[in-house]
């Protein structure tokens, strides 16, 4: 932490605050300009009692942090790029991956047909909601242990590895026991009780951007996954609330750069809930893949239109094909060095 001092501060003043920063401590260095003093405090915050509360001491001007707040999903901690194990199908480093499928498992039928189209293209990774968080308590909240069933039974015929997300802290063990990662959605990035509990399943998690986060504190979420046993997080732009309504969310491309240079972790993109409507995916898709994303998530479903939930932003899953073809050509532009 850096602690700055108000203007002409008095050798007295000087004195007590450094005092003040050692018995917390910390070792206080003082560096003495025309004006201003300020005093590096010297020691791991994480194992002492933060200095913030000198901000409200009436001889400082400010307190600076400058450890960032996560350390375990830093590139300092880990320069390399992580890859992530997703069942048997590997994520980042070098490890482009489309996962796809329908927003909400609705039948054996309708997971069964999405997931024959997009494995026929390529796909890998299958997702589907059996647990719901809907805005409205009276739309469509999942199967539930129903849908996780059939969740299941696409992994025994298809060979697929499945991710799902957790709505609630009393589903995380059914789900656990079918998923091959865990997704924490947008609504919930920020809940860091249901992510303590998700880390302690010790499966890969999906962690998307809250619609609100900042990229500071995503992968603050993030480290809340690693400091409670998750050792494999993805993280998943997928765009945030702003003034704009023609797109659904705001794909912030911006935020899957950054993320890739504060990160080791993979980081995806979820260009169907940013876009909101299906005609918009494909060129997010491409946006997110240019700024360097290392895969995407994206919404298929047999029956668009008669969808239970986000029926507007799915790919017909019978024509995922021309995705995959539009796309591919970018992947491989962007993977090179
Ligand atoms: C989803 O993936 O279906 C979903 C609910 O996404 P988000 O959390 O990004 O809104
Ligand atoms: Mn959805």
């Amino acid at each position: 932490m850096i602690i700055v001092l108000k203007p002409h501060s008095t050798e007295v003043k000087i004195k007590e605050i450094a005092d003040i920063t050692q018995k917390l401590g910390y070792e206080p260095k003082i560096i003495k300009g025309v004006e201003h003093t300020v005093i590096a405090a010297v020691g791991d915050e994480r194992k002492h009692q933060t200095l913030e509360i000198l901000k409200s001491h009436p001889s400082v001007q400010t307190v600076l942090p400058i450890q960032k707040p996560y350390k375990l999903a830093s590139r300092e901690y880990h320069p390399k790029c992580s890859k992530v194990k997703i069942g048997d199908y590997y994520i980042g480093a070098g490890h482009f991956q489309v996962i796809a499928g329908p927003c909400a498992v609705e039948s054996y039928e309708q997971m069964r047909k999405a997931t024959k189209d997009v494995y026929k293209t390529g796909v890998r990774i299958i997702r589907g909601g059996a647990y719901k968080p809907r805005s409205s308590p009276y739309s469509f909240q999942g199967m539930g242990k129903e849908g996780l069933e059939i969740l299941q039974a696409m992994k025994k015929e298809f060979g697929v590895a499945v991710i799902t997300e957790v709505v609630g802290v009393t589903h995380i063990d059914l789900i656990a026991e079918v998923a091959d990662c865990i997704q924490i959605g947008a609504r919930n990035c920020q809940n860091y009780h249901l992510l303590e509990m998700a880390a302690k399943a010790e499966k890969p998690v999906l962690l998307k951007r809250g619609m609100s986060t900042t990229v500071n504190e995503w992968l603050s979420a993030a480290e809340y996954l690693l400091v409670n046993g998750c050792s494999s997080v993805i993280l998943c732009e997928r765009g945030i609330r702003t003034f704009e309504t023609a797109t659904r969310n705001t794909m912030d491309v911006g935020a899957i750069a950054v993320a890739k240079q504060e990160s080791h972790f993979p980081v995806i993109a979820d260009p169907s809930h940013a876009a909101g409507r299906v005609n918009l995916v494909l060129p997010l898709a491409k946006a997110a893949i240019g700024a360097g994303a290392d895969g995407l998530i994206v919404e298929a479903h047999p029956d668009p239109v008669n969808a239970s939930s986000d029926a507007a932003q799915q790919i017909k899953s019978s024509e995922f094909h021309k995705f995959m073809e539009s796309i591919e050509p970018f992947i491989k532009i962007c993977s090179q060095k």
